[in-house]
């Protein structure tokens, strides 16, 4: 069993993370906190507040998509025929790719925007950047690869560094295109073929396709009155702009010194950059809409005898015992023990006594949840000094309703000189050529930092896939998806013959914290399936009516319609910005709300090894949709 690093350095304010943290004599007045929650979350539901600059399509914001880390290098386009089409250099292309490897398949060819491996890896570079799941389950193959990230929670660049390392020992990219974009992949029904074009000219036929896009890889970037007037510099967090302000991720920016920067956001990135900014820039406003939840991070080095305690299989039982406790399920102890495995789990899987009525265990949760969140808000009244910046620091809502935000340095930074926190519920007013307005006040900077996020969970694989994906018929994947998704496993769809899906939140898989997990299965599942109908001579597959239905009507049979929970929530990406009812249920998980992992995972592999096919079409090339 590996051995737990030792405890934390004692973090400021209260632990909100500690099991049982006692919330004082705070009593849990229902009908206040009702009534507190739904008048901060009615401050923030506002029209327009989820109103984007499309970047595929703003003429003027486009620019903010360019890649300042990699120089782009002009080449002939490229005429081939491989195995597999990989789409998405990131964590799940590269894992499916090392799994393909296995399985014996040669010519593999990733295509990326991006200049190099990664993904949001590749991308994410601004100062501060870290994993907030564990690096020990979060980093893939680390037992293959008999590598101990050097700290709990690692730097974006050692995480880049590891993926870039699977991807030169399986080969990838040798034969990849970077700073490429497909724009059409369609299904050549003749050949049996996949025919793949980009920007660069680029023409690839494949047998095998594979969508690895991402969830985080489209920049949201809001719409404000005035943007474009600003005269100063701007960016996204996904693209940091190290030209302007000097320095590294790991490094002062000594180019801020005599600079006002505005940053907008305070969700997972956000958060990171504050201490950073604030170490460097003349000041520093922060424009927040909605308080994160900050649990305690406990960052920490890697103990040297952590390695030598680590048994064969460690990281699977470390990934499965962290799931497991996520599940609600009984385990005999904790490997993790952090924030997500204290609160996280405690909330959504509260201990029932015999007996309850639903209407008790919903009292039941609803008490842990409230215990959870006043936890957090002592620790920003403990930790900020001034008790006015304290207060608009508070999260006000449920738990359940954004993703929680673990971090040691945030709030402190609130007490630094040289630091405003604008409190903008209803967003920034408008923007002129010298800075930002909230409620009549302009705040005259030099540069916008946007740490406003991306288009994750909500948004269609076909969108976030950024191009047409023409299936049997003249089919697109748009077309085929209008309503939701439909598929095999979440990961196959009939009519897109040859194509694998990654698992993804919202497609019919399963959603996990700790993304690499799902990953890592899906990936595994490319690779086997692939292998396996080469080994059976099968040159093309599609998954059958019948089974897609079967699959697709499980799914819509478990979904839970918790929208009258979810629309007492401040707006969030969780409840669709305010609009829970919109959901639909084939955007549902496997075994219902965020699916049942272990059932999941076992019904792949018992799918795999009976090496049937059950549900598939084989050998169909005549077939019509
Ligand atoms: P995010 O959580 O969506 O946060 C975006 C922030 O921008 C929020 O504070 C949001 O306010 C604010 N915002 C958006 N539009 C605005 C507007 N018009 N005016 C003012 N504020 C506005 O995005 P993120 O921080 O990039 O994180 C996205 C996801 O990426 C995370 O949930 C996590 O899954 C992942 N992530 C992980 C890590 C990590 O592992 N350490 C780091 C970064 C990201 P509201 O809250 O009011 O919407």
């Amino acid at each position: 069993m590996p051995a737990m690093p030792p405890t934390d350095p004692p973090a400021p304010g209260p632990d909100p993370d500690a099991a049982g943290f006692d919330p004082g004599d705070v009593e849990f007045d229902p009908e206040a906190v009702h009534a507190k929650y739904l008048a901060e979350r009615d401050r923030r539901l506002v029209e327009g507040r989820a109103d984007i600059r499309d970047l595929d399509r703003d003429a003027y914001f486009a620019r903010f998509r360019s890649d300042p880390f990699t120089p782009r290098i002009e080449r002939d386009p490229v005429r081939d025929e491989v195995d597999v089409v990989i789409v998405g250099g990131g964590m799940a292309g590269i894992l499916a790719g090392a799994n393909l490897r296995k399985a014996g398949i040669e010519r593999i060819c990733i295509v990326d925007q991006a200049g190099g491996i990664g993904g949001t890896w590749y991308w994410n570079r601004y100062p501060g950047v870290m994993c907030d799941v564990e690096s020990y389950i979060y980093m893939p193959m680390l037992e293959e690869f008999g590598y101990v990230p050097t700290r709990r929670y690692a730097s974006g660049e050692e995480i880049r560094t590891h993926l870039e390392r699977i991807a030169e020992r399986y080969d990838l990219v040798e034969d990849a295109l970077f700073h490429t974009d497909v724009t059409r992949a369609e299904w050549q029904e003749d050949v049996g073929r996949w025919r793949v074009e980009t920007d660069r000219g680029d023409r690839v036929e494949c047998r095998w396709y594979v969508l690895a896009v991402g969830i985080l890889n489209l920049m949201k970037l809001p719409a404000i009155e005035g943007m474009e007037e600003f005269a100063g510099r701007s960016f996204h967090t996904a693209r940091w702009d190290y030209e302007y302000t000097g320095g590294g991720p790991d490094r002062p920016l000594e180019r801020l010194r005599d600079k006002k920067v505005a940053l907008i956001g305070t969700g997972a990135s956000g958060i990171q950059i504050v201490q950073p900014l604030v170490d460097s820039a003349e000041h520093v406003y922060v424009f927040q809409r909605t308080p994160s939840a900050i649990g305690i991070r406990g960052n920490r080095p890697t103990p040297p005898e952590f390695a030598d305690t680590l048994e064969p299989g460690w990281q699977q039982a470390r990934m499965d015992n962290f799931q497991a406790i996520m599940m609600g399920l009984d385990v005999d102890e904790d490997q993790v023990d952090d924030g997500w495995t204290h609160n996280y789990a405690a909330i959504h899987h509260p201990r029932l006594a015999e007996g309850m009525s639903r209407r008790e265990i919903a009292q039941a949760a609803e008490a842990i949840d409230f215990e959870v969140m006043e936890a957090h808000r002592r620790r920003v009244e403990e930790t900020v000094a001034d008790p006015a910046t304290a207060e608009i620091l508070k999260p006000y809502y449920r738990y359940i309703c954004k993703r929680p935000c673990f971090h040691d340095e945030y709030l402190p930074a609130f007490n630094s000189p040289n630091i405003s926190l604008i409190d903008c519920p209803a967003g920034i007013e408008r923007f002129t050529a010298r800075g930002l307005v909230v409620n009549g006040t302009l705040y005259e900077v030099d540069c916008v930092v946007y740490g406003t996020g991306f288009e994750a969970e909500r948004t269609p694989l076909f969108r976030r896939a950024g191009h047409d994906i023409v299936g049997r018929g003249d089919v697109t994947l748009a077309e085929k998806w209008a309503d939701g998704p439909r598929t095999l496993f979440g990961l196959m769809t009939r009519g897109f013959p040859n194509m694998f899906t990654m698992p993804a939140p919202t497609q019919q898989s399963v959603v996990t914290v700790n993304y690499t997990q799902l990953a890592v299965l899906g990936a595994e599942f490319v690779g086997r399936t692939v292998g396996l109908l080469a080994d059976h001579g099968v040159d093309v597959f599609d998954v059958s009516a019948r089974a897609e239905a079967d699959w697709t009507q499980g799914i819509v049979d478990v979904f839970i319609d918790a929208s009258r929970v979810m629309s007492a929530c401040t707006p969030s990406r969780i409840n669709n910005e305010g609009h829970p009812e919109e959901a639909s249920p084939l955007a549902g998980n496997y075994g219902g709300q965020l699916g049942d992992w272990f059932g999941y995972r076992a019904l792949l592999q018992e799918w795999l090894d009976d090496a049937g096919f059950e549900g598939l079409e084989i050998d169909v090339r005549s077939a019509t949709a």
